[in-house]
């Protein structure tokens, strides 16, 4: 078997940190050689770092047991022990976040980051694999403009919005305008890292307010739907975007119920869901391990998609749709449903990774 390209993964005690562990346990190119966190986990077995303990499914891959966790702000105990890094660690403080992603990638290595640091910055691609890999083509004038040789930054958008971009690109890909999308969405308690929102404020409850995410909501999609203008991405503001974001009391599983306004052009529900059924993207044309066989699936059933029962569908990667009808207000809405910690963090990640390797930006 050809040797693995090891990988490297910032934030791997974290919630986020710990689905990257699992979710690359088995895959067929990439394998974990190098772990890092906070300074209270650094110098610990990764085994012994974990605060939460093992947050998720399965066993603690045999494998990353014994590495000693580094700590994130040491970027040079980094050199020449990983080809790139999926970077997930959190700090209350933005800045500090996006100086230690530059750092890295100043120092050679490619970040491929959940964090929402650098999301905002306009040569940075905000990528959903199948929506947006011609974004990647800024990449070279990104690291020109910073004298960076071989690291580069790549981001993935909030995790909520994965359960309704597909949808929306797979119909604005078949020349169907969308002018305007009211999006409400319930909201897992994972999506709050560990130990997240306290179990008071949301058991029999429900939070109407997430600080920050209605703004994250509002903006991100206009970046990832932007076109490619010397060397820099132009947001693209023609969808009026209306958000209202809400915690809910499950642990995994993002739920957005969206009406959209099309423009002039309308199609037919029965169109729509043929389109849904059939949208595909670079993961699947180029068959990558972590990539959905079904970007969208649809599902007719008139109670789903539920977030127990979908959001592990085609391993936790596919965006589940249900309950397409007319909108009374809009033109049509929908119920749509992503995995918050795998396609909306971890498996988004290694999607992203995966494709940045195929395309050879990764040495
Ligand atoms: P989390 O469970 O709170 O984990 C935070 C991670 O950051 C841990 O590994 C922690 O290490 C590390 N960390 C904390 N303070 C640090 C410091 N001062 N220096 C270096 N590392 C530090 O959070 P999470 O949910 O995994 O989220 C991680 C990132 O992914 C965040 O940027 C978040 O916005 C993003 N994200 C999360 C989701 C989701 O559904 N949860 C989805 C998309 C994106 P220690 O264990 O050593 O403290």
């Amino acid at each position: 078997m050809a040797k693995k390209v090891p990988v490297g993964i910032l934030g791997a005690t974290g919630m986020v940190g710990q689905q990257y562990i699992r979710l690359l346990a088995d895959h067929p190119w990439f394998e974990v050689a190098y772990v890092a966190a906070s300074p209270q986990s650094a110098g610990k077995k990764y085994k012994d770092a974990l605060k939460s303990g093992w947050i998720v499914r399965g066993e603690m891959p045999e494998g990353v047991k014994n590495l000693i966790v580094h700590d994130v702000a040491k970027v040079e105990e980094a050199a020449g022990k990983c080809a790139f890094f999926f970077s997930a660690f959190e700090m209350p403080d933005k800045d500090q976040i996006r100086a230690f992603e530059e750092a890295y990638a100043a120092a050679g290595f490619p970040i491929i980051s959940n964090a929402s640091a650098h999301r905002h910055t306009e040569d940075v691609p905000m990528l959903i694999a199948e929506i947006n890999p011609h974004h990647l083509d800024v990449i070279p004038q990104q690291q020109k403009a910073r004298g960076w040789k071989k690291g580069f930054i790549v981001v993935k958008p909030n995790c909520s919005i994965q359960s309704y971009m597909a949808p929306v690109d797979a119909l604005q890909q078949k020349g169907y305008e969308i002018k305007k999308l009211i999006v409400t969405t319930m909201q897992a308690v994972s999506g709050a890292g560990y130990p997240g929102v306290s179990s008071w404020d949301v058991i029999d409850n429900m939070l109407p307010y997430m600080a920050g995410e209605e703004d994250k909501t509002q903006f991100e999609p206009y970046k990832i739907f932007g076109d490619v203008k010397g060397g820099k991405i132009v947001p693209r503001k023609d969808i009026e975007i209306s958000a209202t974001c809400t915690r809910a009391p499950w642990s995994d599983g993002h739920i957005a119920i969206v009406s959209m306004e099309f423009g002039k052009k309308k199609p037919s529900k029965e169109e729509i869901i043929k389109i849904w059924q059939e949208y595909k993207g670079e993961p699947q044309k180029l068959d990558l391990p972590y990539a959905p066989k079904h970007a969208i699936t649809y599902k007719f059933e008139d109670d789903r998609p539920q977030p127990k029962r979908d959001r592990d569908n085609d391993k936790g990667m596919t965006v589940t749709v249900g309950r397409l009808r007319e909108c009374q207000a809009l033109d049509f809405k929908f119920v749509g449903l992503s995995h918050n910690t795998v396609r909306g963090a971890a498996g988004g990640g290694i999607l992203n990774a995966e494709l940045v390797y195929k395309k050879g930006l990764i040495g």
